[in-house]
């Protein structure tokens, strides 16, 4: 088991594998139900990136209404669809139950996310790799917008809360048991 979840967290991005990412799934739900009382700031520091999740998303939305419909290369793919280990830790920090990894996808397959509606997860609860990510022409739009440093400010104080977030989920694990196995991260 501690072999797999290492596993995970080294291939994360790199091979997709939904045995391993169901096994990390369970690890990290265990881990929130044994140590609820130890991860309380976790899941509080949790709480306010998804607000600011909130704060931002109709700012983005505004831009992608503008640049998106002429795109002939969207990046709804898996390449952006998949929730790495930080991500996990997130998710299961709000009380929310990551869906099932869609088996085979190569990285330029559409988002298994995707519906012919859009998307189907709040932008609070979408992979990193999905949240982090703007074209160039995304970004060049959002830039030209007059409240762009509100914007990129509210990017900064997620970023930094989120960071923050993961520190604190290896820190209060580390107090509660130190003996306890968990991936190491390397940035
Ligand atoms: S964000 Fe950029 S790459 Fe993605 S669909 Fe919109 S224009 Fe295309
Ligand atoms: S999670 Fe949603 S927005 Fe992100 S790549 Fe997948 S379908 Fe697109």
């Amino acid at each position: 088991m501690e072999q797999d979840i290492d596993q995970y967290f080294i291939e994360n991005l790199r091979r997709r594998n939904p045995k391993i990412y169901r096994q990390a799934n369970q690890h990290l739900n265990t881990i929130f139900y044994s140590y609820n009382d130890h991860l309380k700031k976790v899941m509080h520091i949790a709480g306010k990136v998804k607000q600011g999740f909130v704060h931002i998303s109709p700012l983005i939305q505004k831009c992608n209404k503008e640049i998106c419909p002429a795109c002939s290369d969207v990046c709804c793919i898996s390449k952006h669809g998949f929730y790495n280990y930080e991500d996990l830790i997130y998710l299961h920090a709000l009380g929310f139950c990551p869906p099932d990894l869609k088996p085979g996808a190569k990285d330029s397959d559409p988002c298994q996310f995707l519906s012919f509606k859009g998307c189907v997860l709040e932008r609070c609860f979408r992979p990193s790799g999905c949240n982090w990510y703007f074209c160039d022409p995304l970004l060049e739009y959002l830039e030209s917008m007059p409240w762009y440093h509100e914007f990129d400010d509210l990017m900064r104080e997620v970023a930094e809360l989120w960071l923050k977030m993961i520190e604190e989920f290896f820190s209060s694990i580390n107090h509660a048991n130190p003996k306890l196995h968990l991936p190491q991260i390397h940035r």
